[in-house]
């Protein structure tokens, strides 16, 4: 049995498997792909503290990885299914997709989040063949081409910026008039001669025949209907928690779990980090932060029952 098991190898896994490694816990990190999380969607990150110039998603999660890996941190592959704590003896069960169970006396969940999708007619048929959810894994296709960015927040304004490296032209349709993301992306868009704003649209439909060619978009002022030829449209409309093996007794309304500033869960042993918890501001610097503060307490809480 493990003194803890971290549940996902993003931000706030590799951060609480560092502390985790380094308090003296015996613990394995368990991950469904491999590390990195969604930032290795993210092309240049330049608000993470220590690096004076942009670092890319991927090279910052390697060297995350890397550091975790050198102190001694065992990554495993795994999809947990489920997880329970016997009432008795304070265990952890884990249940894995393909029926391993592993136990430990602490779990830290670290799955985050994932991208939300548009749910028009379409999007699902087009995904890979003009749709997207990753400007950094599929914008050089889109070279001298003219695409779409749908939303309004900091991932759609970064990512409509860093899309004019290869489109032509950059239509980003946002449902209202005004963008949510902050003021220096703002700034960066507007004054791109690539980026057309198109504000007060939302999508109705995305059409084409082997690939996507065109976008129906419906004014929310008028309720007018227009169509936008476009050769591919990137879907950035925010994250949803990767949550779907917790108990709903430990959600909010949102599917988020929810934790105090300790971590805590309401489970006792148990604890969230990262976007996947009650409050998060979804910011790699704060899910690290997180990740560090639910193992710190995990090495309090083992200590406690030993
Ligand atoms: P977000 O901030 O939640 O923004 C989502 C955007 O999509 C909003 O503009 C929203 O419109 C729009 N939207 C939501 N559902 C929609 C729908 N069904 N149809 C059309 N539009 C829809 O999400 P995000 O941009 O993915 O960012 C997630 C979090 O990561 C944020 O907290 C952000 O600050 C953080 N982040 C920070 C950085 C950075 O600091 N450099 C970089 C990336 C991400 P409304 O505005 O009308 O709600």
């Amino acid at each position: 049995m493990k003194d803890l098991i971290i549940i996902g190898a993003g931000p706030a896994g590799l951060a609480a498997s560092i502390y985790g490694i380094r308090a003296g816990l015996d613990l394995v990190m368990l991950e469904k792909f491999s590390p990195g999380g969604q930032v290795m969607n993210t092309f240049e990150i330049e608000n993470y503290p220590g690096f004076v110039e942009p670092v890319t998603g991927w090279e910052l999660m390697a060297k995350m990885e890397e550091q975790a890996k050198r102190l001694g941190v065992t990554v495993e592959n795994g999809d947990v299914a489920s997880f329970q704590r016997d009432g008795n003896t304070g265990k952890f069960l884990i249940r894995l997709t393909d029926n391993r169970v592993m136990e430990a006396g602490s779990v830290i969940l670290a799955t985050g989040a994932a991208f939300r999708k548009l749910g028009v007619p379409g999007e699902e048929e087009f995904t890979g063949r003009g749709v997207s959810y990753c400007a950094t894994c599929d914008g050089a296709f889109f070279r001298d081409k003219v695409t779409a960015v749908v939303g309004g927040g900091d991932v759609a304004l970064e990512e409509a910026f860093f899309l004019t490296r290869f489109a032509s032209k950059v239509y980003l349709i946002h449902r209202r008039d005004q963008f949510r993301g902050a003021k220096i992306l703002q700034d960066r868009v507007l004054s791109s001669d690539r980026i057309v704003p198109v504000y007060d649209n939302i999508v109705e439909s995305i059409n084409g025949n082997s690939s996507v060619s065109s976008l129906t978009l419906k004014n929310k002022k008028s309720g007018g209907l227009s169509e936008l030829d476009v050769d591919g449209v990137f879907i950035f409309i925010g994250y949803t928690p990767n949550t779907g093996y917790v108990p709903a007794e430990l959600l909010n309304d949102s599917g988020e779990v929810i934790v105090d500033m300790d971590m805590k869960t309401g489970i006792e042993g148990l604890f969230a980090a990262g976007d996947m918890r009650s409050g998060s501001r979804r910011q790699i610097v704060m899910a690290a932060a997180d990740g560090a503060t639910a193992a710190l307490n995990a090495y309090d809480y083992i200590i406690s029952t030993q």
